[in-house]
C-alpha cells in the first residue's frame, strides 16, 4: 500500500523578479520621468503562501500598499475561515439545524455570490460540502470514507437548501450537519478584495497571490501587464505556457495540489457533489476571469463539470478564458486564449 501525500508549490508561477525595490527614474528631455518602485514580499495566510507585489511611485507608497494588502487578508482570514471558531461562517455552521444567524453584508454577498456559481456550474461548484471535505481530510488524516458514509452525507450537501435572508442578513442552514465551505473560492475573494486596498494606498499596479489565485492590476514598468507562468499538473519543474495579465485574475485548480495515493489511486482535494468522490474528469483547470471570486469559482466547478461542459461553458460565457488539462494528459485551450499563449 503505497502512500504519498505533497503540497506542492504553486500552480501559477509570477514572473516578476524584483524582490527588493527597482527604480527606473530619470529625465528625458525637458520631460522628468516618473520614477517607479517594485517590491515584492511573502507571508502566510489563509493556509498558503501570500505573495503581494506592489508597483508605486515610491518605497513608502509601495510598503504601505503592501501591508494593507496583507491586513485586508488577514481580516478576511477571521470572517471565512472555517477552522476558527469564532469566524463568521463558523457561526453559521455552529447553528445549522437550528437558527439563521446574522452576518456581514460581506459574508452575505460571498456566500450569494458562491451559490450564482454553484447555478452556473449546474451544483458542480458546492460550497455546501462542507461534511463531505471534512470526511475526506484529504490533507491530514488521509482517509477514504466508506459508502456508507457517503450516503449518511449525501442530505446535508445540497446547496439548494441553503436559506439566504437579504434583508435580514442572515444565513440558515435548515439540517443539523450542514457546513459552509468556501475554500473553493475564498483566496480569489481575497486577492480581489486586497488589490482595492492596495489601490487605495496608492499603488498604480501590482499582483496579489495565494498560492494558485492571482489578482492583477495596472502593469509592471516597461510590460503590457504581468507575464505568469502555468504550472504543467505532471511535471512539477515544467511550465506549460505563459501568459501576460492585464487588469485580470487567473486561478488554477488541480489534482496535484493536495492530494494521497493508495492502491495506486490518486485522491484529491476538488471533490464532485453528485458523487462526493474526488472528481475524475481533470487534472487542472485554469480560468482567466475580470474578478478572483469569477476565476476561483469556477475553476473548482469547471474541474468538477469536466473537459467538455467545462469548456462549453466557458466559451458562452464573455470575459472568461481557460486551459483544461484532461485526465489523460490532453490541453483544450479557450478561443480567446489561443492568441495570447507565448511558449516557456
Ligand atoms: P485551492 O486553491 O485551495 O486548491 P480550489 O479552488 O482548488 O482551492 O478548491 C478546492 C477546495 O474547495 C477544497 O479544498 C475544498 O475546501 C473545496 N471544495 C472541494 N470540492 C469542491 C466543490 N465541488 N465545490 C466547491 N468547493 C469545493
Ligand atoms: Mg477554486
Amino acid at each position: 500500500m503505497a502512500l504519498d501525500i505533497r503540497k506542492s508549490c504553486s500552480s501559477l508561477i509570477i514572473l516578476v523578479r524584483c524582490f527588493v525595490v527597482v527604480v527606473a527614474a530619470g529625465c528625458v528631455g525637458t520631460h522628468s520621468v516618473p520614477q517607479v518602485t517594485v517590491s515584492k514580499r511573502a507571508q502566510m495566510h489563509m493556509g498558503t503562501l501570500v505573495t503581494i507585489t506592489v508597483v508605486s511611485s515610491d518605497s513608502s507608497t509601495g510598503n504601505v500598499a503592501t501591508q494593507a494588502g496583507f491586513d485586508e487578508i488577514k481580516r478576511l482570514e477571521q470572517l471565512l475561515s472555517t477552522w476558527r471558531s469564532d469566524s463568521e461562517l463558523s457561526r453559521v455552521n455552529a447553528e445549522a439545524g437550528r437558527f439563521p444567524v446574522k452576518v456581514s453584508q460581506e459574508t452575505l454577498d460571498l456566500v450569494v455570490r458562491s451559490l450564482e456559481m454553484a447555478q452556473l456550474t449546474h451544483g458542480g461548484f458546492n460550497i455546501a460540502l462542507g461534511p463531505a471535505v471534512e470526511a475526506w481530510n484529504v490533507m491530514d488524516q488521509q482517509q477514504i470514507p466508506n459508502d456508507k458514509e457517503l450516503q449518511r452525507l449525501r442530505p446535508l450537501v445540497n446547496w439548494t437548501h441553503i436559506r439566504i435572508d437579504k434583508e435580514a442578513g442572515t444565513i440558515f442552514l435548515p439540517h443539523e450537519g450542514m457546513r459552509l465551505d468556501v475554500g473553493g473560492i475564498g483566496k480569489g475573494y481575497a486577492a480581489d478584495r486586497a488589490v482595492e486596498k492596495m489601490k487605495q494606498a496608492g499603488a498604480t499596479g501590482g499582483v496579489v497571490a495565494l498560492s494558485g489565485d492571482i489578482k492583477t492590476f495596472g502593469v509592471l514598468p516597461d510590460r503590457k501587464g504581468f507575464p505568469v507562468g502555468i504550472r504543467h499538473p505532471r511535471q512539477e519543474d515544467s511550465l506549460l505556457t505563459l501568459v501576460e495579465l492585464k487588469e485580470e485574475a487567473i486561478s488554477t485548480a488541480g489534482d496535484y495540489e493536495r492530494f494521497f495515493e493508495r492502491d495506486g489511486v490518486r485522491y484529491h482535494h476538488i471533490l464532485d457533489p453528485q458523487t462526493l468522490l474526488p472528481a475524475r474528469g481533470c487534472q487542472s483547470v485554469t480560468i482567466i476571469a475580470k474578478e478572483g471570486i469569477v476565476a476561483d469559482g469556477l475553476d473548482t466547478g469547471i474541474f468538477v463539470l469536466g473537459p467538455e461542459s467545462g469548456m462549453a461553458l466557458v466559451e458562452r460565457l464573455s470575459d472568461v478564458e481557460a486551459i483544461i488539462v484532461d485526465n489523460e494528459g490532453k490541453i483544450t485551450v479557450s478561443s480567446g486564449l489561443r492568441h495570447r499563449l507565448r511558449v516557456p
